[in-house]
C-alpha cells in the first residue's frame, strides 16, 4: 500500500493549491459582486496510477466540487491539475475533449444519470458514438456486449430499458458506461452512497475487481468514513473547502489525529449493539458553518471539543509528519 507522501515518478494526478470560488451576485439590472463561496480553498494531493483515494466530509465541505474541477466539469479559480503529465487547468473545451475519454466520473443516482427512454446497449454505447467510436456497428454492438459482461450484467438486459432494473444494477449500468472509453482515472461520486449496505459492498467489490483487471485509478467521493474504508489505499478529510487530514487508510482508522476525522470515524455504528450501546459516544455538536463566512482560524473550532483560543484566531496549516501523513490542528503542531 502507498503511504501518505507525494512522490512524483507515478502519480497521475497532482492537485496543487485548488481554489474553487463561486461569486455570489446582487442586483437586477445592474448586477455586483457581494460575496464569495470558497467551495475548495486551496488543497493539494497526489494520486499515483493504480491507486484509490477516498475523499470523504460532510456534504458542503467541497469534496464533490473537487472531483467536477479534477474533471474540469468546474472551472477552477486558482491552482494546478497535473493529469498524466499535463497541467489541465487552464485548458479550453477543445483541448479538454480527448483528455475528457481518460477521466470518467460514476454518480451517485444511477437512476437520475441514465436515460429512461434508452436501452442499456444505446446508454453504455453512448460515449464510444460522441466519440466517433461508433461508425463500425459490429465492433461496437461486440465492444458494448464485452462491457455488460464485464460488469455481471446478462447478455439478455442489454435491451431493456433503466426502469427494469434495481439500484445495484443501475449502478452497474452506470459503471460500464463509464468504462466504455478505457479512462484511466475514475471519479466515484458518493457512487455506493444511496444503495443498501449489502448491494453497497458488492458494487465495492466490483469496484475493486475492475481496478486490478484494468489497472484504474479512483477518486472514491463519500459522506462517511465506513464507505471508503474497504475501497481506499489512503483517505483525505475535507472540512470546509479545506483538507484537514490525510493519511494511509490504515494509520487513518487506527489513529486519527484531527478531532474533526475522530468525530467522523465516531459516527460509525458498531454492528454489535451491545458494543454499539457501550461506547462513548462523541458527536460534533452543531452544523457545517457556510462557506460563505468561514470561521476565522481553524474553521473547525466552533465544533471542536479542544479548541484553544489560538484556534479561534490562527489557521492551522496542514503539515505534513514522519509516516507520510499530513494533519492540520494545533494539537499537532
Ligand atoms: Fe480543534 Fe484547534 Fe485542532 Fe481546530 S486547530 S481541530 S479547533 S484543536
Amino acid at each position: 500500500m502507498p503511504d501518505a507522501t507525494t512522490p512524483a515518478s507515478d502519480d497521475i494526478l497532482r492537485v496543487e493549491d485548488l481554489k474553487v470560488h463561486f461569486p455570489v451576485m446582487q442586483g437586477v439590472v445592474i448586477q455586483k459582486q457581494v460575496a464569495t463561496v470558497k467551495a475548495v480553498d486551496g488543497i493539494s494531493f497526489t494520486l499515483k496510477r493504480g491507486e484509490t483515494l477516498g475523499l470523504v466530509g460532510e456534504s458542503g465541505c467541497g469534496k464533490s466540487t473537487t472531483g467536477l474541477a479534477v474533471l474540469r466539469m468546474l472551472p477552477p479559480t486558482e491552482g494546478r491539475i497535473v493529469f498524466e503529465g499535463e497541467d489541465i487547468a487552464g485548458h479550453d473545451e477543445e483541448r479538454m475533449r480527448g483528455i475528457r475519454k481518460r477521466m470518467q466520473m460514476v454518480y451517485q443516482d444511477p437512476y437520475g444519470s441514465l436515460n429512461p427512454r434508452m436501452r442499456v446497449r444505446d446508454i453504455v454505447g453512448e460515449p464510444l458514438e460522441v466519440h466517433g467510436l461508433g461508425d463500425d456497428r459490429r465492433a461496437l454492438r461486440e465492444r458494448v456486449s464485452a462491457l455488460i459482461a464485464m460488469v455481471g450484467l446478462l447478455p439478455d438486459m442489454a435491451d431493456r430499458y433503466p426502469h427494469e432494473f434495481s439500484g445495484g444494477q443501475r449502478q452497474r449500468i452506470g459503471i460500464a458506461r463509464a468504462m466504455a472509453l478505457e479512462p484511466s482515472l475514475i471519479i466515484c461520486d458518493e457512487a455506493v452512497s444511496a444503495l443498501d449496505v449489502s448491494i453497497q459492498a458488492q458494487v465495492v467489490n466490483l469496484f475493486m475487481e475492475l481496478q486490478q483487471r484494468l489497472g484504474l485509478t479512483y477518486i472514491f467521493i463519500a459522506h462517511d468514513l465506513a464507505v471508503v474504508r474497504h475501497i481506499s489505499d489512503r483517505i483525505a478529510v475535507m472540512y470546509l473547502g479545506k483538507i484537514v487530514e490525510i493519511a494511509t487508510r490504515d494509520e487513518l482508522y487506527r489513529d486519527p489525529l484531527h478531532p474533526y476525522t475522530q468525530a467522523l470515524l465516531a459516527a460509525i455504528p458498531i454492528p454489535d449493539p451491545e458494543l454499539e450501546a457501550t461506547r462513548p459516544q462523541q458527536i460534533i455538536s452543531g452544523e457545517v458553518p457556510s462557506a460563505l463566512r468561514p470561521p476565522p482560524g481553524c474553521r473547525f473550532h466552533p465544533r471542536c471539543p479542544h479548541a484553544m483560543d489560538v484556534c479561534k484566531t490562527t489557521e492551522p496549516p496542514l503539515k505534513g509528519r514522519p509516516g507520510g501523513r499530513a494533519v492540520a490542528c494545533h494539537l499537532h503542531p
